[in-house]
This record gives C-alpha cells, sequence and structure tokens, in this order.
C-alpha cells in the first residue's frame, strides 16, 4: 500500500489535521456564528463511514495529530463512535502509520457525559472554549451557553484526568479585564490558557473591528503582573507559549492578525461538507466528498489530496476588514471548516 508522506510545495510535510464533524452548535458565540444561523441539510454531512475512510488515508499519509473539531463536535449524535474508530490508531509500533494523538476542542457544555468515554478513546488531552467566568457575560458572549454547564464539563474532565487547555478569544470591551482573573483561575485547576485573536471569518451580525484586540499589547499589559518566561513548548498548533512563574501553569497567544504564524504551519482542515482547506486565512480549497461519494478509490482519493496539497499557500493574508467585500475577509464561518 502507498504510505508516502504528503509535502506541500514549500517543503512542509502534512503531519496534522483538523476535522470538522459538524457545523451545528449548541451555542451562537458572538464572534462565530449570528444569531439566526441557517445550518446544512444532513445529506451535505459526511457519514461517519466517510469520515472515518478520509481519516484513515490521511493517517496512512504521514498524519500523526487529528483534532475533532465544529461547530461543536458532542452534539453529533455518533462523535463517540468515531473517536471509538479513531482510536484504535494510537499506540501503533513505531514507524507504522498511527496517530501521536487524537484530541477535541469543545464548548464543554456536553462534556460531562462524554469525559470518561473520550479518554477510554485515547484522548489526553483537550481544549475548551471559554470566554468569561462571569454567567451574565458568558451568556451575553454565547447567547445561549450557561456557564454552569461549561463548568460541570470542565470539572468532568478533570476528573477523567484529561489535560485541559482553555481558550480564550480576547475582546476589546468585552472581556479585557478578565485575563489576571483567567489567569489565577487557570492555575488553580492546573490548565493552560490559550488567548485568540479574533479573525474576520463569515458573517456573524456583529462587527468585530468594535472588539479586535491586538494580542501584543495585551501581553505587554499581562508583563506588569506576571512573570511571563518564554518556553519552546509547541503542540503542532499556531500558539506560542510562555510559562507564568506565579502560576507554573503555560499561556499561550494565537495571533493570526499581528504576527504570521505560516511557516511552519503542517495543518490542513476537512471541513463537516468534505472540503479540504490548506490555510484558514483563504478561501481555497478542494472538495473530497463528489469523488469520495462516485466510488474513487484510495488512491484516486490521494491524487485529490496531494493535488490540494501542493497548491497549499505559503502564508496568509488576513486583515480585519470594514466591509463584507473587503478582498481579506473570508467568508466561511470558523464552525464550517473547524477551528
Ligand atoms: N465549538 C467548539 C468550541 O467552541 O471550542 C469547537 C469549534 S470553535 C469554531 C473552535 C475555536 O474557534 C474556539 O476556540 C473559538 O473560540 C474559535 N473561534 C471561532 N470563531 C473565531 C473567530 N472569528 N476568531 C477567532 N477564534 C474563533
Ligand atoms: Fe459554537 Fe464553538 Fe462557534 Fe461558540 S465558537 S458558536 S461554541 S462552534
Amino acid at each position: 500500500m502507498d504510505n508516502t508522506p504528503l509535502p506541500d510545495s514549500y517543503g512542509r510535510l502534512l503531519t496534522y489535521l483538523r476535522v470538522s464533524v459538524t457545523d451545528r452548535c449548541d451555542m451562537r458565540c458572538i464572534y462565530c456564528m449570528a444569531e439566526d444561523m441557517t445550518f446544512l441539510p444532513k445529506a451535505e454531512i459526511l457519514s461517519l463511514t466517510e469520515l472515518e475512510r478520509l481519516c484513515a488515508a490521511f493517517i496512512r499519509h504521514g498524519v500523526r495529530r487529528l483534532r475533532i473539531t465544529g461547530g461543536e463536535p458532542l452534539v453529533r449524535r455518533d462523535v463517540m463512535a468515531f473517536f471509538r474508530e479513531m482510536g484504535q490508531w494510537l499506540g501503533r509500533p513505531g514507524g507504522q502509520p498511527g496517530l501521536d494523538e487524537l484530541t477535541l476542542t469543545t464548548n464543554a457544555s456536553r462534556l460531562a457525559a462524554f469525559a470518561e468515554d473520550l479518554r477510554a478513546c485515547g484522548v489526553r488531552r483537550i481544549n475548551v472554549s471559554l470566554d468569561s467566568l462571569d454567567p451574565a457575560r458568558f451568556a451575553r458572549i454565547t447567547r445561549r451557553g450557561n456557564l454552569s454547564r461549561t463548568l460541570d464539563g470542565i470539572r468532568a474532565a478533570r476528573e477523567a484526568g484529561l489535560a485541559l487547555r482553555i481558550n480564550t478569544v480576547a475582546m476589546a470591551g468585552v472581556n479585557d479585564d478578565e485575563f489576571d482573573s483567567l489567569i489565577a483561575w487557570c492555575g488553580e485547576i492546573g490548565a493552560d490558557l490559550c488567548l485568540i485573536e479574533t479573525m474576520p471569518m463569515g458573517e456573524t451580525g456583529e462587527d468585530r473591528t468594535d472588539y479586535y484586540l491586538p494580542l501584543s499589547g495585551v501581553r505587554r499589559g499581562l508583563e506588569r503582573r506576571w512573570t511571563l518566561e518564554p518556553v519552546p513548548y509547541r503542540t503542532g498548533g499556531p500558539a506560542r507559549y510562555a510559562r507564568i512563574a506565579q502560576t507554573g501553569r503555560r499561556i499561550g497567544f494565537i495571533t493570526p492578525m499581528t504576527h504570521n504564524f505560516c511557516e511552519s504551519c503542517n495543518r490542513v482542515r476537512l471541513s463537516c461538507t468534505g472540503r479540504l482547506y490548506t490555510c484558514l486565512g483563504h478561501e481555497g480549497s478542494t472538495d473530497l466528498r463528489a469523488p469520495l461519494r462516485a466510488g474513487t478509490d484510495d488512491a484516486g482519493m490521494m491524487d485529490h489530496v496531494r493535488a490540494a496539497i501542493l497548491r497549499k499557500p505559503r502564508g496568509h493574508d488576513f486583515l480585519i476588514g470594514r466591509s463584507a467585500d473587503d478582498p481579506a475577509r473570508v467568508t466561511r464561518h470558523m464552525s464550517v471548516t473547524g477551528g
């Protein structure tokens, strides 16, 4: 069987795949979705079998880390069967195709029910999105989330022994007075924290330029109160980390807008409809669903994948634009491609 790796035209080998398993979500975060989202018809979404087949093909060709995301991955009814199947690729003998890590990004609203099962499938580390520890503010940001449910999910994850990273989208005038308390809370619960700049993806009914907050300034502010020691720690994602001396935990910064993190990017994203996106900041994508549903064999599918990866751009060109037709604005929602 052909197991050759997948290089792009800049020599970066593909080892990291993010898969969005649904565009649906039980929240409507102001930076991510519009209040009245129209979700895709079920027939558009890859079935479990289709997802498994594509992921297995990527793993055979060198993908070592798989992150499951959405939408909210845990609202998909058959998602645990998918985790069980993907978990079979963990812990394979050295030199053989297999996964080093299976993980997910979740809003934790349903994590209390799934944390133990996820651990049993081989998940060891998860990212949980949480933008505020204030119940009213949390409800306002997520439009329909409930902080205590999310905190229950986080507690269950800790009890199941899952390592946690809390993802917080930094928003001027929304949660920029909470970073100190989030750092302290993460210290208490033994989680890393990652601050994320807002990216202009998809219409949300809000003007993100109103609360766009460059993290370079946030970091300078944090350094007045906390001692940030740079660390080389990397997870294969775009975050750059420091260790906070006072808590012993890491803080990460994802700065797509102020810092170009593309040079070492080895990631591609598979959307829930089977489109392969080789860069979060570009519209270009390749449809894998049509050939898959037309009965193309694995070798033929990999020809499509290989061609897409060779078109992976060197870097993105995000810019916070003022208008919807700004060329630098990406029209798809993060929930379709997977954050
Ligand atoms: N529903 C899950 C969650 O919220 O963790 C997984 C999917 S969500 C799209 C993945 C991540 O993308 C979350 O951490 C979220 O905060 C982030 N995100 C969504 N839209 C974003 C945007 N416009 N800019 C920056 N981050 C965004
Ligand atoms: Fe849902 Fe996650 Fe988007 Fe919030 S960020 S609306 S939880 S997909």
